[in-house]
């Protein structure tokens, strides 16, 4: 997934675990010692945008995303208000955040987790990873919106006539994608064709899961003067078969949230949508990059506004 040489400077040897694979943000590895029901999951600085990794890395983003996950699943994970599908932290993987804002985790995981990853490191159950991007959208915006102004659907989904880009949809809806191999883009599927890839009770599984989880966290950001326009679940299969919330979860790379105060008064799309995740990324690239050859070089204003935004939406979320 990533071919540039950044994975290996990114695989630090650690001690105790064995560097097992990298993707475009993560590095993933085993325990030394060979079992094989934990993980480390590693958040690096790195920034992807349109399925490819950009230079240069977003200083702290790896911190920003673990404590992000680290406060939404214990948010989910609640005895009143906590949704039914398990996550993959192991078991001891207690969240309270430090006084610099950083997630401490309880002893027993925390002394697993190598000093160099400190602070952006998750100890997981090891799954079977469902080869699906279960995204969610409550809004209408981004590929959904392109694909709109084509056919009048989402992925498939028809919906009323008359939308405009960043308007609410008339309910949530789960758009899947199949996650592609090593390489090549992701690409959005039906549900039939979720279906026909998973089995058909896997995929209502799935779909029931992302639709509950979704409108859970969209409650809770909404308390907080936040839109979640749409976000991305990743799921696995633990060794009982049970369907699992893995990955990172709802972070501001896997999720668009807007300030709910300009999109109510926002006379403009820009306005409406002024946004606390990677769009900042996604636009500039899109205005400066026609997609073939090298990404060009990302300018400092955009990595210090990415990495302002990414901070303010931990401020905000975790303020109340
Ligand atoms: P790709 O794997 O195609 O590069 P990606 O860029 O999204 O996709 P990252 O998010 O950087 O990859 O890396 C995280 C990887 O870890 C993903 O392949 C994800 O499916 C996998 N993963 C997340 N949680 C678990 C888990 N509990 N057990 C096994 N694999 C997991
Ligand atoms: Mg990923």
């Amino acid at each position: 997934t990533v071919d540039n040489g950044q994975v290996t400077d990114a695989a630090l040897p650690l001690p105790g675990w064995t560097h097992a694979y990298s993707g475009k943000v993560r590095d993933l590895y085993r325990p030394e010692d060979g079992s094989e029901d934990r993980m480390l999951v590693v958040a690096s600085d790195r920034v992807s945008a349109f399925d490819v990794v950009l230079e240069p890395g977003i200083p702290g983003k790896g911190t920003l995303l673990t404590t992000l996950s680290l406060w939404w699943f214990d948010q989910l994970s609640g005895a009143d208000g906590g949704i039914r599908i398990p996550n993959h932290l192991a078991a001891s993987h207690e969240l309270t955040l430090g006084a610099d804002g950083i997630a401490n985790t309880a002893d027993d995981v925390q002394r697993l987790i190598p000093d160099a990853v400190a602070g952006r490191a998750m100890v997981v159950k090891a799954l079977a990873m469902q080869p699906v991007e279960c995204v969610v959208r409550g809004y209408l915006t981004g590929s959904g919106w392109a694909e709109y102004q084509e056919s009048g659907t989402v992925c498939g989904i028809p919906l009323p006539e008359g939308l405009a880009n960043g308007d609410r949809l008339p309910e949530p809806i789960f758009t899947p994608a199949y996650k592609a191999p090593m390489g090549q883009h992701d690409e959005n599927i039906s549900y039939e064709q979720t279906a026909e890839l998973v089995g058909a009770d896997l995929a209502a599984q799935l779909r029931d899961a992302s639709l509950e989880i979704y409108a859970r966290a969209a409650a809770i950001a909404e308390a907080r003067g936040l839109i979640l326009a749409d976000t991305k679940f990743e799921f696995g299969l633990d060794a009982e078969g049970v369907l699992t919330l893995a990955d990172e979860v709802l972070t501001s790379d896997s999720s668009r949230y807007w300030d709910a105060e300009t999109w109510r008064s926002g006379a403009t799309p820009a306005d409406r949508m002024a946004s606390f995740d990677k769009q900042i990324v996604r636009d500039w690239l899109a205005a400066n990059w026609d997609k073939t050859g090298t990404a060009p070089t990302l300018p400092a204003e955009i990595v210090e506004q990415t990495s302002a935004k990414y901070r303010e939406l931990l401020a905000r979320l975790t303020a109340a």
